[in-house]
């Protein structure tokens, strides 16, 4: 098979297929592989389009799940135990039915890669794409060097083209890490429990904490993150996670074997889903918790209700989406307590965690909890900065006049 436009293309190579898939990272696998295994697509052709060929560990993915993903067999290392750390704070959590889960983004994209290259009805290419465009039939893909592939049915899209538009009311921060894979010499961590966040570093650039993720006795991911408007000096990242194994871990010695470094919106703006035959997806198709900066079990539920709604009502936009309602409505409260600096990150969670399972927490995140367990979330937290926050969210002052806004703009990919 052909993955490159410029080689040879056989006599058959087609520019027209019934779905084109624009970036080839967790939303599009995700969505392009259900519909595979799901059998009904049988007789229908597919173009997946990135500029990347995915050979790099670019990302890591942790999240939690009380069952198995379509993904288990890729899972990496999971953990029913976990760490929350905050200023005079500790707590050990056991989260079963839970389990914290880590796939690493190359196993995940071989993995796919690999499933797609057996499929004849598939055709990979890497190239960067320029543009796409909806037309009155079906949609178009045009890249960089001007070629154009069409879409007769839908063109699924994860590439961030376009910025969600400032509105009155709406924040736009970012959530952005750098994490080391760092080895030891002798045993030093404990594979048994991981830490979720510890907010005990210094928040001198905003809602700052740290994960530890533990993958044997003698390696573990550790990763520095942020939430706040601007992103930080390379330096400072690495400054934040030598101080952080110095002075909270302990550890002297010690070798860095892997980096990754990402930058995530954490906006209420709204998204667009995509029009006429263009559906976005992922990041792009607003799948990033505005609260947390999760995205990767959300984009696997919005896969299964994108396959049920082609399968079952003829089209791929699912009435109920990820962050809408009530949820997205705590989500903008806590945004806004964020960007008015109310309150910090730190005694934010560090208040949540003291006063509610994990479980629970997990299930708020989710978008999964009721409304008594709301409650008792909410009234876990200091009233007047939400209300206030509540207040400016249901009542938003003109454009312009609100606190808001990324300074610099969010990386394609991330
Ligand atoms: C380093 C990192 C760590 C993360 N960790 C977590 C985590 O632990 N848990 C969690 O829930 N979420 C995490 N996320 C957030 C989220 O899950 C990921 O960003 C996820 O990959 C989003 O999937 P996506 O398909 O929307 O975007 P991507 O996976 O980024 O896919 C988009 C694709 O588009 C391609 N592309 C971009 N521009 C072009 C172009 N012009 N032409 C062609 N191709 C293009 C890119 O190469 C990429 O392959 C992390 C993000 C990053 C960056």
């Amino acid at each position: 098979m052909s993955t490159h436009l410029y080689q040879y293309k056989p006599y058959h190579y087609s520019y027209e297929y019934d779905y084109v898939f624009a970036g080839a990272g967790a939303a599009t696998m995700s969505l392009l592989i259900r519909m595979i295994l799901s059998g009904r697509f049988k007789d229908s052709t597919f173009l997946v389009v990135d500029k990347d060929r995915k050979e790099k560990n670019d990302r890591t993915w942790c999240f939690w799940e009380n069952e198995d993903g379509l993904f288990e067999k890729l899972v990496h290392k999971s953990w029913n135990q976990l760490w929350f750390h905050g200023p005079g704070f500790s707590k050990k959590y056991r989260i079963k039915p839970y389990r914290y889960k880590m796939i690493r983004g190359i196993d995940f994209y071989t993995f796919c890669l690999d499933f797609l290259k057996k499929q004849p009805n598939v055709q990979l290419l890497f190239e960067p794409v320029e543009k796409i465009e909806s037309l009155k039939n079906g949609a178009r893909l045009v890249i960089e060097n001007q070629e154009t592939y069409y879409a007769k049915k839908y063109l699924f899209n994860s590439i961030p083209f376009d910025k969600p538009a400032p509105a009155p009311g709406k924040h736009m921060l970012l959530q952005h890490f750098k994490g080391w894979l760092i080895e030891t010499e002798q045993d030093f961590f404990d594979p048994a429990a991981c830490t979720l966040m510890d907010f005990r570093i210094s928040q001198q650039h905003g809602a700052s904490f740290v994960y530890t993720m533990p993958l044997t006795n003698r390696t573990a991911l550790v990763e520095y993150t942020l939430f706040n408007e601007s992103l930080l000096k390379e330096e400072e990242y690495e400054e934040g996670l030598k101080a952080y194994i110095r002075d909270y871990l302990k550890l002297e010695q010690y070798s860095i074997k892997e980096q990754e470094y990402g930058v995530i919106p954490m906006t209420n703006q709204v998204f667009s889903r995509g029009d006429g035959a263009i559906v976005n997806i992922g990041t792009t198709g607003g799948q990033t918790k505005p609260s947390s900066g999760y995205t990767f079990q959300f984009i696997q539920k919005n896969s299964d209700a994108i396959l049920y709604s082609m399968l079952n009502h003829g089209h791929p936009r699912p009435i109920d989406l990820s962050h809408e309602g009530r949820f997205m409505f705590y989500d903008s409260v806590l945004l806004d307590v964020l960007v008015h600096k109310e309150l910090g990150g730190a005694e934010i969670f560090t208040k949540l965690f003291k006063r509610n399972s994990a479980k629970r927490i997990f299930r708020f995140l989710d978008n999964n909890s009721f409304l008594l367990e709301e409650l008792l979330l909410i009234s876990s937290l200091p009233v007047g900065p939400f209300w206030r926050a509540a207040r400016r969210q249901l009542f938003p002052s003109p454009a312009g006049s609100h606190r808001s806004g990324a300074t610099r703009p969010v990386r394609p990919g991330g």
